[in-house]
């Protein structure tokens, strides 16, 4: 991986630089049955290169590894895990340029944004770095006042993560780095169309000192065999799954048989909405960034735009002039805006829901068809006259559509956004605090950002409400994801007096 020509690495010095092995017990290890897993570049459809695929076999003598490391990691120091941290943060930030290049060779967002991801990912290291050091307990007198009540935060235990393709080291990061500060071991199944950052990672993890069997990875292309198999072993303690909420449903069943902890990050609809008095060149700014990061492949992607309608048709026609003026392509080119969605499959949902948006009445304002070049491009799109019945509006649609619906009054608008079975983020851009604040409270949301495109943050607690998901993400609130309580009973310390004095 020091393969580094400035921002960008060189693909192909990269490619043949990356892991493409297993990472099991310490070791890269080829796949018990021989299977490989082709990895493609969605703006071309080329194959990069292939990994091992891990079998159910492979996945369980991963666990077998992060049982066996569970109970010397759990004892290591918080000192010296925080410095393992610590150490991983540097790496991953000295070579964000080699991993930045891989984000958008197998994932195809525009390199900045995977510069950015980075950034994001590498900030979770530091940030539990520091949380592992402040895992605290309590000591206190119960309401009797006779004996004491000791707390302190153990390590669940192993833990299995199974994370998505959109952020490929960042939703990797958010679980591995909370997890090894709280002293769990973990197994990592990366997205069978993203496996290569992870295993870029786990070769860092190694190198910044964490110890045999505490990380391992494990590429697959039977997910549902694998995961299904390590859910059912009872040295599992643990699962933490992005994806989709369908498939976390799934999971969630799954996880009743050894009765696992589960924390679910999963899909969202998320609302944008723009008051009579907002700054429209704030919101316009913020509606550009919080639809098209990540090419509009984000659980946090706004998915549907209440304009109020004094302001609808200027915050529709300047947010489509934004849009025209955005380059399509490759993204390593430096002249890219919007990226490739990641396969056949995304790039035909996208075209059905604006079909059938158009078709129940939605206007095309700008874009509205797929690019006319190989790859799975779509044009960034705005539609308006979008009616409520509208598939997208229910929906994720993760893809570069935004489509535009008014409003009149505050309460109706809460009423239509909380009608739906999702509840991650929200923006809502005005320029009066207390109806910012009154409407954030209202909001079945896990997130709300006030003003702004973007909310993720790693020191506040990422997570939503309803079908969005629970459990949360970063901040001191993600660290607890990993910590059990255990609670002591004292029968000592100094005995209850009656208010009379008497003992
Ligand atoms: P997905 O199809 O649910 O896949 C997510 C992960 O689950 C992948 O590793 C996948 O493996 C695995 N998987 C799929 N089916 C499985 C099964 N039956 N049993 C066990 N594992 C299974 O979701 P996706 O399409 O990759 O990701 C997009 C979704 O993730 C969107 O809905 C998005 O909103 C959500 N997301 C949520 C957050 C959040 O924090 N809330 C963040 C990012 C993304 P394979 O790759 O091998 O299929």
């Amino acid at each position: 991986m020091s393969t580094t020509t400035g921002q960008r690495a060189d693909p192909a010095a990269l490619l043949a630089a990356t892991p493409t092995r297993m990472f099991l017990g310490g070791g890269w290890r080829t796949s018990s049955a021989r299977r490989r897993l082709a990895v493609t570049d969605p703006a071309t459809g080329e194959t990069l290169t292939s990994v091992e695929g891990g079998t159910v076999d492979d996945a369980l003598d991963a666990l077998g590894a992060a049982d066996r490391a569970q109970p010397t990691w759990g004892a290591v120091a918080p000192r010296d895990r925080a410095d393992i941290l610590r150490r991983a943060y540097e790496l991953v930030s000295a070579r964000r340029a080699g991993l930045a290049t891989l984000i958008t060779l197998e994932m195809g967002k525009p390199l900045r944004e995977a510069d950015a991801e980075v950034t994001y990912a590498a900030g979770y290291l530091r940030w539990y770095a520091e949380e592992a050091v402040r895992i605290n307990g309590r000591y206190t007198a119960g309401e009797s006042g006779a004996g004491r009540i000791l707390t302190l935060g153990r390590p669940v235990g192993p833990c299995l993560f199974v994370t998505p393709w959109n952020f490929p080291l960042a939703m990797g990061a958010r679980k591995i780095a909370p997890a090894l500060a709280a002293g769990c071991t973990c197994v990592v199944k990366p997205a069978s169309q993203t496996p290569l950052t992870m295993l870029a990672l786990a070769e860092i993890l190694a190198e910044a000192g964490v110890p045999d069997g505490v990380v391992n990875v494990v590429p697959t292309s039977d997910a549902r065999g694998v995961v299904g198999a390590l859910m059912a072993d009872r040295r599992l303690r643990k699962l933490s799954f992005t994806g989709s909420t369908e498939t976390g449903q799934a999971l969630l069943r799954q996880s009743a048989g050894q009765v696992l902890r589960v924390s679910l990050e999963l899909g969202g609809n998320a609302p944008f909405v723009v008051f009579p008095d907002a700054d429209l060149d704030a919101a316009v700014d913020g509606a550009v960034q919080a639809k098209l990061r990540n090419n509009g492949e984000a659980c946090t992607s706004a998915n549907r735009f209440y304009a109020h309608r004094s302001v609808a048709a200027a915050f529709t026609e300047a947010l489509a002039a934004r849009f025209t003026a955005l380059e399509i392509g490759h993204g390593l080119d430096p002249g890219t805006d919007v990226g490739p969605l990641i396969d056949d499959d995304q790039l035909a949902k996208v075209g059905a829901h604006v079909t059938d948006a158009t078709g129940r009445g939605a206007r095309v304002v700008a874009g509205g068809a797929a690019a006319d070049q190989p790859g799975h491009f779509y044009r960034p799109t705005v539609l308006d006259r979008v009616p409520d019945d509208a598939r997208l509006v229910h929906e994720e649609i993760f893809g570069p559509v935004a489509p535009v619906l008014t409003f009149d009054d505050e309460e109706d608008v809460i009423d239509r956004i909380n009608d739906s079975p999702y509840g991650l983020a929200a923006y809502v851009f005005t320029r009066d605090l207390d109806r910012a604040l009154t409407v954030a409270e209202r909001l079945e949301t896990g997130m709300v950002a006030v003003n702004q495109g973007l909310v993720s943050n790693v020191a506040a607690p990422f997570g939503g409400v309803k079908h969005s998901g629970h459990g949360r993400e970063g901040g001191p609130e993600g660290i607890a994801e990993y910590l059990s309580t255990t609670y002591v009973a004292l029968n000592a310390g100094i005995r209850p007096v009656r208010a009379g004095g008497a003992r």
